[in-house]
């Protein structure tokens, strides 16, 4: 796999729009804007080839890309992702949430992919120039942000099977709402029979074949009445691994929280690792481990497993209030959001809209 060049230097050619979308269209979008369905004005490309590096970074119109048919990506999968919010602060910024950490997470996707990395500073570059390009679209309704997703594909033309030797770096963003306006409803999961991850795998990477691979079980959680699919480990089928894009806690009536450790085929979310700290911060006894479905169901019995919840950047904090798999069903606390839960919600929520003091350098403040 070719090393990164050297990128220091390397700066963004802006193009804007000639037709972006009308004010009146755009305000009707941001005060219901959904999930995932509109996009902004603008789009940042960088492209990569062998022997040259990351070169013509731009922001450039959204809109369509022209690909040759034999760009890998289309045939074995080369590609990678990130997710992350852009948030308006109380005071009128405009802030990332944890960027850095998506960069690491990205290039640690890229390795496992053999793909070239990105440089930290630029992918967080990259992001803001995005952000900077449309700061008109941020949503009006309370809960709003701009999500924003940057991604990288094989781009060369060949079909031999290796590693491709150009690739494009893009980031897209997307006005979204609150999934949940006040006090998220708790949601239904299937325990699939499907595995997501098996060891030695690419669990860990945030790639698009995972997703891909979970559409089948995700599919059947819905058709069977449920809102999310769980995946067990692959190897016994016997741990809790995580949600389709979501990682699980787990809170116990004895002060205690637990999360599946991550092992290599679980994705390490920064919810995850965000939650993890302000959790031991609220005085209680974190866990990193392994935690069994029929433990689950037998705590769940006894009392002892007060609450349950999924969390992920999309979501933030989701409340999980049944579980189903093939031997049956069980509910979790009352069936409602837990209090704990929503605690910690309220907590992170409140640090990424610069509402409550960030006292881990988590808000990085682009405007
Ligand atoms: C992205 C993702 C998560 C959540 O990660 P965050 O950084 O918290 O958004 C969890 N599981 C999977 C499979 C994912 O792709």
């Amino acid at each position: 796999m070719a090393s990164t060049a050297d990128t220091t230097g390397l700066t963004f050619t802006r193009n804007p729009h000639p037709a972006p979308v009308a004010a009146d269209a755009r305000a009707q979008v941001l005060a219901n804007p959904g999930f995932g369905t509109t996009f902004t004005d603008h789009m940042v490309e960088i492209d990569y080839a062998e022997g040259q590096g990351w070169h013509d970074a731009r922001v450039v119109p959204y809109g369509p890309i022209a690909l040759d048919p034999a760009a890998a990506v289309l045939h074995y999968a080369q590609e990678i992702f990130e997710g992350l919010k852009a948030y308006r602060l109380a005071d009128g910024g405009i802030a990332l949430f944890r960027p850095e950490a998506n960069a690491q997470r990205f290039n640690a996707s890229a390795r496992r992919l053999a793909m070239p990395e990105l440089p930290e500073d630029l992918f967080v570059e990259a992001v803001r120039q995005q952000v900077l390009a449309d700061k008109d679209w941020f949503p009006t309704v309370e809960g709003g942000s701009m999500y924003l997703r940057p991604f990288m594909f094989a781009s060369e033309a060949f079909l031999g099977v290796r590693p491709a030797r150009q690739y494009k770096f893009m980031v897209i963003a997307s006005p979204a709402g609150n999934y949940f306006k006040s006090g998220a409803p708790a949601v239904s999961i299937w325990v699939s029979d499907y595995t997501r991850a098996a060891p030695g795998g690419t669990g860990a990477a945030k790639c698009g074949g995972n997703y891909a691979a979970s559409l089948v079980p995700t599919a059947e959680a819905f058709s069977r009445g449920h809102d999310q699919v769980l995946f067990l480990d692959a190897a016994e089928h016997k741990w809790v691994e995580e949600l389709g894009g979501m990682n699980l806690f787990f809170v116990f009536d004895d002060g205690s929280i637990l999360t599946p450790e991550l092992t290599g085929t679980i994705l390490p979310g920064i919810t995850r690792s965000s939650l993890l700290t302000l959790a031991a911060e609220e005085g209680l006894t974190v866990r990193e481990g392994r935690y069994s479905l029929d433990q689950w169901k037998a705590d769940a019995a006894s009392g002892k497993l007060i609450e349950t919840f999924a969390c992920g950047t999309a979501a933030v904090v989701t409340p999980v209030g049944k579980v189903a798999s093939r031997d049956g069903e069980f509910t979790i606390g009352s069936g409602g959001p837990g209090q704990l839960t929503q605690k910690l919600r309220q907590k992170l929520v409140g640090i990424q809209r610069g509402e409550i003091a960030d006292t881990h350098g988590w808000v990085s403040r682009i405007a």
